[in-house]
């Protein structure tokens, strides 16, 4: 029987929660502070909302969906948050109660991936998604909340890339301008992009290797093709930003990786040399086609999602929390357990954190591990205390100890701790 864990799907011990958590806060706090309001929808959905959402074509719904059949339905473990958002939208008829939406969202992904620092099988967002605004000042706002969600985090560094893909048309255009420039070049490609020169040439942009990169090099630039409302839509987008103070690097290669985006599109990659090859802590875009295309009417949409594993990676250690707390409580001897259980309880419910010791080690032990936990007060109840009515408190850092009335100890407690944050 094998007991790890599947091969890619990690365990978060609690000091990998406390970093998560801690993202997930500072997103939370953002979004909210920004009139968002939170979704959580299923983790599983029908395959054929990924299908037709992401496209066939992509690498997420070519190779990399968990997909399973049961009671004779095709699922799918939901690789990203805006299909199932979307859907979400049109089953409850949210266009009907409002003309604008903001939702965010956090939660596990699932993509059949190959393992590495940063990407994993199963791994977790946050994202955002605005139904119902069509104008380029509604992008200008979302990327710069992205910003200052970044800087909450003190994640440093981070480099925001936009581009314009433009609407349907101008990207069929493009497309074919692609195909009709790289296909007399086509035997120079790598095999991966001479299979996507026909099934989704604007991906060839994306490839890494270096045969390739010379070709793009050339490459017809998307902002050459852009007309009318689509290149009115990529200079608010640059105005606003600007008036926003949000730096941005205008990046006319840069193309995502599903199907359903249009117009803005953005990434921010983060130090390369902590991050590797996943240095894209974030990716998002308009997709104003995508509620229509599953049959509801037409609403203009926009979102961005951020990988939950390379924000904490991008914290870096000077970030950690540490695992600080206030009181621990000693117990020496079978006659103290109970008290010490008791004085924890009133602790708590004075609204201070605190462990008690009840293993029946000795006071060396016991403070060995109040130590380790960085422990602020450790509190020693043992025999000659009990005769004498009293708890001894003593001050971790300060080497020093006192004996407080048992009666007294919560307020006695209290007042130290609120001494020493001063
Ligand atoms: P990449 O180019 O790195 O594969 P992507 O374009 O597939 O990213 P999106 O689908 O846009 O990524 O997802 C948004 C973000 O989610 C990414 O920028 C990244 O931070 C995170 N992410 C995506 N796939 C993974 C994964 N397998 N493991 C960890 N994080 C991921
Ligand atoms: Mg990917």
């Amino acid at each position: 029987m094998n007991l790890r864990a599947v091969k890619g799907m990690n365990d978060f011990l609690p000091a990998d929660a406390r970093q998560a958590r801690r993202v997930e806060e500072a997103f939370r706090r953002t979004m909210e502070r920004a009139g968002f309001g939170e979704v959580r929808t299923p983790i599983v959905e029908g395959t054929g909302l990924f299908v037709r959402t992401i496209g066939e074509g992509t690498d997420v719904v070519d190779k990399e969906m968990y997909t399973f059949l049961r009671h004779e339905e095709s699922l799918t473990l939901r690789p990203e948050g805006t299909a199932g958002a979307a859907r979400a939208y049109l089953e409850h008829k949210v266009h009907t109660t409002e003309p604008v939406t903001k939702w965010f969202y956090a939660g596990p992904m699932f993509r059949a991936e190959r393992p590495q620092r940063g990407r994993y099988r199963q791994f977790h967002q946050v994202g955002a998604e605005i139904y119902g605004d069509l104008g380029p000042a509604c992008d200008a706002e979302l990327i710069s909340l992205i910003v200052d969600f970044l800087a909450d985090l003190r994640i440093a560094d981070a480099v925001v890339h936009v581009n314009s893909l433009g609407g349907p048309e101008a990207r069929l255009r493009y497309r074919e301008a692609l195909v009709a420039y790289l296909t007399p070049h086509a035997e120079k490609l790598t095999p991966e992009s001479q299979r996507r020169l026909l099934t989704n040439p604007l991906r060839i942009l994306d490839s890494k290797a270096k045969a390739d990169q010379e070709l793009i090099a050339d490459a017809p630039r998307i902002s050459d093709i852009l007309d009318g409302d689509d290149a009115a839509h990529f200079q608010g987008l640059v105005k606003y930003l600007a008036a926003l103070g949000v730096d941005v690097v205008h990046d006319p290669l840069l193309v995502r990786g599903l199907d359903y985006y249009g117009r803005t599109l953005f990434e921010v990659k983060a130090a390369k040399d902590i991050l590797g090859a996943g240095a894209t802590v974030v990716g998002g875009g308009r997709y104003d086609t995508m509620v229509s295309d599953l049959g509801g009417p037409a609403t203009p949409a926009i979102g961005f999602a951020a990988g939950l594993e390379r924000l904490v990676l991008a914290l870096g250690d000077s970030n950690a929390t540490d695992a600080n707390l206030p009181v621990y409580i000693c117990a020496l001897g079978e006659a103290a357990i109970a008290p010490c259980l008791g004085l924890g309880r009133d602790l708590r419910r004075a609204g201070i954190t605190c462990e008690v010791d009840a293993r029946g080690l000795s006071l060396k032990g016991q403070l060995r591990r109040a130590n380790a936990r960085a422990a602020r007060l450790a509190l020693v109840i043992g025999e000659g205390e009990l005769e004498r009515g009293v708890v001894q408190i003593k001050d971790m850092s300060a080497h020093e100890h006192l004996d407080v009335p048992a009666d007294s100890i919560i307020a006695s407690v209290v007042e130290r701790l609120a001494q020493r944050q001063s």
